[in-house]
């Protein structure tokens, strides 16, 4: 940072403080030839591209789009399978608090996948199902008994038991330890043709969720 007194190079900062919004740092800074003081601000505003990784391979890429607004920002990425298809998806979060930058709290509004992950659903062991996720090489068979089965790949979740609570009715119940985050409450129709599920806990972020799916049979 050049001293705009004596253009010296060098300075001590002698003051650091978050600016109001929370996407701005003031700098009191003191030029270390001239001594004399003077105030800079940055902004914080470049999160630009972003890449998850497990285990050395990519899990994902992703490009953060701020809006001119600064209220909206637009994330598109593209997530690698372990088979080594990829998946495109595009996410729009908005701004529920803080300033106009990147601070603050987003909260996702649409998500979008390309090529949502297809599930292959059987019969399993008479009363029960079998939940196989072929791009991730990934099957989860369980039986109706209210036990609970070990889940891979729910980032808000370790175990789930399911349970017959009616003729057409089944009732899932997921943890985390020993803890119930979420329950699902899965309806098939008279007809037989759609299923609606409807989802009441929390999600990996501790955030309420009440959803309602509706299912069409294909
Ligand atoms: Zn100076």
């Amino acid at each position: 940072m050049k001293c705009p007194f004596c253009a010296h190079v060098d300075d001590k900062v002698i003051d650091s403080r978050e600016g109001r919004t929370g996407d701005t740092i003031r700098r009191r800074r003191e030029c270390l030839k001239c001594g004399r003081r003077f105030t800079t601000y940055e902004r914080i505003d470049e999160i630009p591209y972003m890449v998850i990784k497990k285990d050395g391979r990519v899990l994902s890429s992703m490009t953060h789009t701020l809006a001119a607004d600064g209220k909206t920002q637009t994330i598109k990425g593209t997530g690698n399978k372990p088979d080594g298809t990829t998946d495109d998806f595009t996410v729009v979060m908005k701004k529920v608090s803080g300033g106009s930058g990147w601070g603050g709290t987003w909260e996702d509004t649409d998500v979008k996948f390309t090529s949502p992950d297809e599930w292959e659903i059987q019969a399993y062991e008479g009363d029960g199902l079998s939940f196989n996720t072929p791009a991730y090489k990934d099957t989860l068979s369980m039986k109706f008994d209210g036990k609970d089965y070990p889940v891979t790949g729910l980032p808000y979740a370790d175990t789930v038991s399911v349970k017959r609570v009616g003729a057409d009715t089944i009732q899932g119940t997921m943890k985390k330890g020993d803890k119930v985050v979420m329950t699902v409450t899965s309806k098939v129709s008279k007809d037989g043709k759609t299923r609606t599920s409807t989802f009441v806990g929390k999600d990996a972020q501790g955030r309420d969720v009440h959803n309602v799916v509706v299912y069409d049979k294909q």
